[in-house]
C-alpha cells in the first residue's frame, strides 16, 4: 500500500494518483540494480550535410557538350554548366569553323575534309576536356566526386 503524502489515505501499490484527493503518488522504489544492463549502441549513420542542393550532373554537361557537338553545335554543356559566355564562344567559334571547313572542303574538291574532320573532332574533345576541368573547379555546382 502507498500512503498519500497529501491526505495520508492509503492507495493500492499500482495507483499513480491518490483515490481520495487526486494528488500524484510517489512511485514505489523498485529494486536497485547495481549494474544497469549495458548494451551496444549502434552508431548512428552519419549523414553528410547537403551543401549543394541543386547539384548539376557532370555527366549531363559532358553529354550536352559532345552529342550536339557531333552535329556542329558546341557549347551547350558550357551553358548548362552556367558558363554562358564560354558556351557562346564555343558555339559561334565552332559554327564559323564549320563554314570555313566546308569552304576548304569544297575548294579542295573534298580533299580538305581529311584535315577538316580531325580538327573538328579535336575541337569537340578540347571543348569537352576544358569543360570537364571547369566542372572540377566548381564543386559548388557539380560536387566533389
Ligand atoms: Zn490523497
Amino acid at each position: 500500500m502507498v500512503t498519500c503524502q497529501s491526505c495520508n489515505s492509503l492507495n493500492t501499490d499500482d495507483a499513480k494518483f491518490c483515490n481520495k484527493c487526486g494528488a500524484p503518488l510517489a512511485p514505489v522504489a523498485g529494486p536497485v540494480y547495481q549494474n544497469p544492463p549495458s548494451y551496444q549502441v549502434n552508431p548512428q549513420p552519419v549523414y553528410q550535410p547537403m551543401v549543394v542542393m541543386n547539384s548539376k550532373s557532370r555527366g549531363t554537361a559532358m553529354i550536352l557538350e559532345i552529342l550536339p557537338g557531333l552535329f556542329g553545335l558546341l557549347g551547350f554543356g558550357w551553358i548548362y554548366a552556367g558558363n554562358t559566355s564560354s558556351g557562346l564562344i564555343w558555339l559561334i567559334g565552332y559554327l564559323v569553323w564549320i563554314v570555313i571547313g566546308v569552304i576548304i572542303s569544297v575548294v579542295t574538291g573534298g580533299f580538305g575534309a581529311i584535315c577538316v574532320l580531325p580538327i573538328s573532332i579535336g575541337a569537340i574533345v578540347m571543348s569537352a576536356v576544358s569543360l570537364n576541368n571547369y566542372t572540377k573547379k566548381h564543386p559548388e555546382l557539380f560536387g566533389n566526386s
